[in-house]
């Protein structure tokens, strides 16, 4: 393409343009680009004269055209941004600027460097969002020349296009571009999926011209007689959402039935609300297949009808019915604002696609974690917009599968923090529920609900993701994951024991009632809860007194001495805290890891189980009390609440000639619950205490209180 036919070719598309200063333009990037040559061995100016083409076909301005042809001046040439100013103005020197700029940022496929990529282009965009549409035309002609590169770059150029600019080109609604853009990289990414593709497709034309028009003609027909002038086309999908959908549905390329559409273009709005009520008269609809894209246009502005049909020979036929003028937009989505605005380069504040910027350079200062970032960014690239309503029927976007949470956040970050629950068309739903178009959701809140590690598996949208990191970040709960773990090594690495393996782990977290091991880690960390449950989910077989005030007593006064394990000398022992035996019961040993040996009663629940775990570990034993040695039992008492009545207790206790070592009580309605820890010598002595309490006026039972269970003493 020389210049003169060039220009002619731009006046098609744009009649008011600035031949003089698309001119000079030209000029001036052929005087700088004088000698250069693209690895295709053409002269290099010619790749400005594509871009610049690019840019026209989509209806761009005099302005973007001109910075289009001289768009690599700065970056490739010894010539300056201020030499550019001179020759030309602010306008053009800031757009060749930005697009320089995201060019000085190498591209790496490692995800953090990524990240600060995204970001120079952002803010580049921001300032103009012309920068990206110069930059897309850019890439779209270096996609279309990659041939000529050597092939371990092809990957790395491939790659990113698919990375970046589909989506950049998507959330734009840049589809022309897009498209393209994806297929291109395709025939790159998997060469042989592209061929195979390419072929059947080229295949299958003929048989799918001729079937388009048998509906076609019925169509126009109909159309004519109501008086509505359309245009009607068939069309393919492009190839890399045929791959998508053969990928995605698990299905062969035979089997893919909306492979290729219908497009009906007519003049107004109710015309396509009238082209559709003749369509769905002539073929019956696919149920739930009906988008109605111009009463809920798609978060990048996208509008159409989109409708299936059961076509001619019952196969199913997707349709879409839009105006000339939103056919514009679906093609090339914010490029088409420039159409008409010759002159006029100021956004709208309000458009969608700026609202959208906006937030990710907002989201972008909190996103420390790279792949957070680049989610956000590509999340409903490649997955269908969900619509929902707020009960005052507040239009909200979501990408598909988000749920009642990601809703929440969405209309405010505290309404999600302290959601407490959703009602999905006014009923009560469980906050993993997936929202479908069309409902209404209503988020309950309460303000001492706050997000635990679980919802992060709730939520689909990743803002909603990265506010809830944020939260536990902030609320110390990462921390108090990190402390806990460490707690918990620490032990394990003290008793010579290992981690237990995921799965193991989550099942304790549920027997201890947390949801998840990092929230059974955080628990431990902060403190709401001891160590010790978990320790004895990991050994069980040396069963720990179970924590609380009295049983601590215990641990602290039972006494080491009073036990020979037969067999062995100096045998290093301790009493089960579970059953508390005293002098004249049976009594049996377990051989412990590393701990000597465990003193059990014969008829204790812990002996028996231990018994029939680990036979092997069976050991003999008997009392081998001095004088005077005392061994403590703790005593459940239910008794009438009455007053002075725990002061009668120790009375009668002291009868008995022991002291009471430790004492709770706690009232119950009429009754009261008290636990006694107690000094005894022997069983009988025991069981002259147990005489004397039980004749105290008021009380209802006394068991000798055990660990795990109670055993009527
Ligand atoms: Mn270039």
């Amino acid at each position: 393409m020389n210049l003169a036919e060039f220009i002619i070719r731009i006046e098609a598309f744009n009649a008011n343009v600035n031949i003089p200063l698309i001119r000079k333009a030209y000029e001036f990037s052929d005087r700088a680009h004088k000698g250069q040559k693209r690895l295709s061995g053409e002269p290099f100016v010619e790749h400005c004269l594509e871009v610049a083409f690019i840019l026209a076909e989509q209806h761009m301005d005099s302005a973007t055209i001109a910075a289009g042809l001289v768009h690599d001046v700065v970056e490739d040439t010894d010539l300056s941004l201020e030499q550019l100013r001179r020759e030309f103005d602010d306008e053009i020197a800031e757009l060749v600027d930005g697009v320089t700029k995201i060019g000085a940022v190498e591209y790496s496929s490692r995800e953090e460097l990524q990240v600060e990529y995204f970001r120079k282009m952002l803010l580049s965009m921001a300032r103009d969002i012309r920068v990206i549409i110069i930059k897309l035309a850019d890439r779209l002609h270096n996609m279309r020349t990659l041939s000529h590169v050597p092939p371990e770059k092809q990957q790395l150029v491939a790659q990113e296009t698919r990375d970046i600019y589909c989506s950049l080109a998507h959330r734009f609604g840049i589809n022309k571009v897009k498209v393209e853009l994806e297929d291109l990289s395709l025939r790159y990414l998997h060469p042989e999926v592209y061929d195979d593709l390419t072929k059947r497709v080229r295949e299958s034309r003929e048989e799918r011209q001729a079937y388009i028009e048998t509906m076609a003609g019925p169509i126009k027909q109909a159309l004519e007689k109501d008086n509505i002038k359309a245009d009607i086309y068939g069309r393919a999908k492009h190839l890399d959402s045929i791959h998508r959908k053969i990928q995605i549905r698990g299905v062969s390329f035979e089997e893919i039935y909306d492979l290729f559409a219908i497009r009906i273009i007519v003049n107004t709005e109710r015309d396509c609300y009238h082209a559709l009520g003749i369509l769905h008269a002539i073929w019956k609809p696919v149920a739930d297949r009906f988008h109605d894209y111009i009463a809920t246009p798609k978060p990048n502005g996208y509008r159409s009808l989109h409708t299936t049909v059961f076509g001619e020979n019952n196969r199913m036929v997707e349709i879409q019915i839009r105006t000339h003028q939103m056919h514009h937009v679906a093609e090339n989505g914010i490029a088409a604002h420039w159409l008409y605005k010759e002159g006029k380069h100021e956004m709208s504040r309000s458009d969608r696609q700026m609202v959208w910027l906006r937030d990710v350079l907002e989201w972008q200062k909190d996103m420390t974690n790279p792949s957070d970032f680049l989610e956000y960014l590509k999340i409903d690239l490649y997955s269908e917009d969900t619509f929902v309503f707020t009960p005052n029927r507040k239009l909200v976007h979501l990408p598909k599968g988000s749920t009642p949470l990601d809703f929440a956040f969405q209309i405010h970050t505290d309404i999600g923090i302290h959601c407490a629950g959703a009602k999905i068309n006014n009923r009560l739903q469980p906050l993993s529920t997936e929202l479908q178009s069309g409902d209404i959701v209503e988020i309950i809140t309460n303000p001492n609900r706050n997000p635990s590690h679980d919802w992060l598996k709730l939520v689909k949208t990743s803002t909603a993701r990265a506010k809830i990191r944020r939260w536990l970040k902030q609320s110390g709960f990462e921390q108090s994951v990190a402390l806990g773990k460490q707690m918990i090594d620490r032990k394990l690495r003290e008793q010579r024991l290992k981690l237990p393996p995921d799965d193991i782990l989550q099942g304790y977290a549920e027997q201890l009632d947390r949801k998840s091991v990092e929230d059974l880690y955080a628990a431990i960390g902060n403190g709401s809860m001891s160590i010790r449950p978990l320790m004895e989910l990991i050994q069980p077989e040396q069963e720990e007194k179970p924590a609380g005030f009295v049983n601590r007593v215990i641990d602290r006064i039972r006494g080491t001495k009073g036990i020979r394990v037969h067999g062995m000398d100096d045998m290093m022992f301790r009493f089960g805290g579970c059953c508390q035996p005293v002098p004249g019961e049976d009594i049996v040993g377990f051989i412990t890891r590393g701990r000597g040996v465990t003193v059990h009663r014969a008829d204790c629940a812990s002996a028996v189980h231990l018994h029939s775990l680990f036979p092997e570990r069976r050991i003999d034993v008997s009392w081998d009390t001095a004088r005077g040695q005392s061994f403590v039992v703790q005593l459940k008492l239910v008794v009438e609440d009455r007053r002075n009545m725990l002061r009668d207790i120790t009375q009668a206790i002291a009868d008995a000639d022991t002291n009471v070592r430790a004492a709770e009580m706690h009232s119950q309605d009429t009754t009261a619950v008290g636990k006694f820890v107690v000094e005894v010598s022997s069983l009988s002595h025991l069981n002259r205490i147990l005489d004397k309490v039980r004749k105290v006026k008021g009380v209802l039972s006394v068991t000798r209180e055990t660990g795990s269970d109670t055993t009527p003493a």
